[in-house]
């Protein structure tokens, strides 16, 4: 078995079980908001929590964690789900907090009657004001000596809804001196009369995060409830809760976000760019979702890879997207099929060519074996307009008067010269080739230096090509001053209304990712239609970045 170091949770797992801790259970949980797209950082969070699961024969729910009515919509649990699916990755269970509403409710009610929480009739805003700081103690509320009784009576006045919205909110009892300051009797439940995607109009008093997301864990005895580091200072209350409660002990371990360069990916921003027109769906290419990843092209074991390369960290870092463009071309080379694809053509005229009807056979993937395809050859081809060059430099091993290039799978071919328009653009190179030189049974004796793409021009077969860059032209757009959006990239987008494609592509169907020869890879986009298809250029073949 391959040696590897493990990671601190793994540690952690690893003790509990030793130690017999839960009976050795293993059982995890990834706890999306329903409030957006999943992005590649909810990736890290999928790959950790199911692998845990696996790794250590035990359970991952899926649980959605949709406390907040306002925010929260069905087309973002379908497409989580689609998403994790497409990862790679079952969960155990279907889960939402919305479930536990009349338990986490009782919670309340529990935690009322034993004198540590209390109806607090101020405003969200004059209770903010009496927290204190870091330097200073809160001081406590009127109405913090409330009776169990009146507590107890009101609460349930608010659940009946005879109050407005923000009118009163329930706050755990603690400690107005706490030094840490999310225990200063923090609010629990406030009033919203607001239509909730799964409960619709049953409850107008919803949970707090904190209060609710502990308690779900412990619902479903989560072993091991895996968060983001800023859930830290959340820690002590989490536990507060579940002793108060006496109920399943679930443990909160926190690690370090995952962050990439040049995105942002916060939901609140990228629905920003959604709704005001930067971007056209959650799933442009551009974006850094899961979904815009799948239809830019990207495997999703290169996403996975990225994950498993990056580790799991107890600091914060920001992970270089070129990271991510690696492991996408690494996991792509093995498994797409090669095909040729002109992107910027000009004219070829094999001036001593007389066949008709000449195909070629060539192999799809010489990396992974994959069968060979038939390309039509042709007097006129389509070939990349800087294959060729009329005054060369010596080391120019292509097309060029007096050179010799092989083109793939055909033959070996001598340029030359060239026909011009009036205004001195090349409009065709003009070539010969050596008809002992076909590929496969080459008995011309020649070696040449360039293979050069190509395709018969009476063949040939157009396409649209979208090609990306970075979505924003800085590294940490969200450290930036002023607003994200001054720093979108405006041409993230650059679309390439024509290109020829080689014949063997018309069947070609959206989601399919292949490699243009000598150019990169391309995946089909969902936009193709029966008369033209339509590439998104996932990653070039190398790091362009790095120059
Ligand atoms: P956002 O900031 O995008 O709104 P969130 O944390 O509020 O993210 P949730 O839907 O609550 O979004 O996230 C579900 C799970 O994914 C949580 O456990 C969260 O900690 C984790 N997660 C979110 N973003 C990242 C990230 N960048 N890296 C690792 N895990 C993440
Ligand atoms: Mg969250
Ligand atoms: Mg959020």
């Amino acid at each position: 078995a391959e040696e590897k170091s493990l990671n601190f949770i793994e540690e952690i797992i690893e003790k509990d079980i030793a130690e017999g801790v839960n009976g050795g259970r293993v059982q995890t949980r990834f706890p999306p908001e329903p409030n957006g797209y999943l992005h590649i950082g909810h990736a890290k969070s999928i790959c950790l929590n199911f692998g845990l699961a696996k790794k250590y024969n035990g359970k991952c729910n899926l649980r959605f964690d949709d406390t907040n009515p306002t925010t929260e919509e069905t087309e973002y649990v379908e497409s989580i789900k689609k998403d994790i699916e497409w990862l790679g990755f079952k969960w155990d269970n279907e889960f939402y907090a919305s479930d536990y509403f009349d338990k986490i409710y009782n919670f309340a009610v529990t935690l009322i009657e034993k004198g540590a929480a209390y109806v607090d009739d101020r405003t969200p805003e004059e209770i903010a004001a009496t927290k204190g700081s870091t330097f200073q103690a809160g001081s406590d509320s009127p109405f913090r000596g409330r009776s169990i009784e009146d507590n107890l009576r009101i609460f349930e006045e608010m659940r009946d809804g005879k109050y407005e919205d923000g009118a009163k909110v329930l706050r755990a009892k603690i400690d107005m001196a706490h030094p840490n300051l999310l225990l200063r009797d923090p609010v629990i439940y406030r009033i919203k009369h607001a239509h909730h995607h799964r409960t619709g109009d049953k409850w107008c008093l919803y949970p707090m995060y904190d209060f609710a997301h502990g308690e779900s864990d412990s619902i479903e005895e989560i072993t091991h409830s895996i968060c983001t580091l800023e859930f830290i200072h959340h820690r002590p209350l989490y536990n507060w809760f579940i002793e108060q409660l006496g109920i399943f002990p679930s443990k909160q371990y926190e690690f370090a976000r995952l962050n990439l360069t040049y995105t942002v990916m916060s939901k609140r921003k990228l629905l920003k760019l959604v709704n005001e027109g930067y971007v056209t769906s959650w799933d442009d290419p551009r974006m850094p979702t899961i979904s815009g990843m799948r239809r830019r092209g990207y495997p999703p074991e290169a996403i996975r890879n990225l994950c498993e390369t990056v580790g799991i960290a107890k600091r914060e870092n920001m992970i270089d997207l070129s990271l991510l463009e690696f492991c996408v071309r690494e996991h792509l080379n093995k498994v797409t099929d090669r095909v040729m694809a002109v992107l910027d053509p000009v004219k070829m005229i094999i001036t001593n060519y007389e066949e008709s009807g000449d195909v070629f056979e060539i192999e799809n993937n010489p990396e992974t074996p994959n069968g060979t395809r038939s390309v039509p050859f042709s007097k006129e081809l389509w070939i990349e307009r800087d294959d060729f060059m009329e005054d060369a430099p010596k080391k120019f091993f292509r097309l060029t008067p007096g050179n010799m290039v092989r083109l793939k799978g055909a033959y070996i071919v001598k340029c030359e010269g060239c026909k011009k328009d009036e205004q001195g653009n090349v409009i065709e190179v003009h070539c010969t080739y050596l008809p002992e030189s076909k590929s496969g049974n080459d008995i011309s004796g020649l070696t040449v230096k360039g293979t050069i793409h190509w395709i018969s021009v009476a063949h040939a077969l157009t396409a649209e090509v979208r090609n990306y860059d970075r979505l924003f032209k800085v590294e940490d757009p969200s450290s930036e001053e002023g607003d994200f959006k001054e720093y979108i990239n405006p041409d993230a987008l650059q679309v390439v209304p024509s290109v020829y494609i080689e014949p063997s592509l018309a069947k070609a169907k959206p989601g399919e990712c292949y490699q243009f020869m000598r150019k990169g890879y391309y995946c089909v986009d969902k936009d193709s239609t029966a008369g033209k298809i339509v590439f998104n250029r996932t990653v070039g073949l190398k790091d362009t970045w790095a120059k």
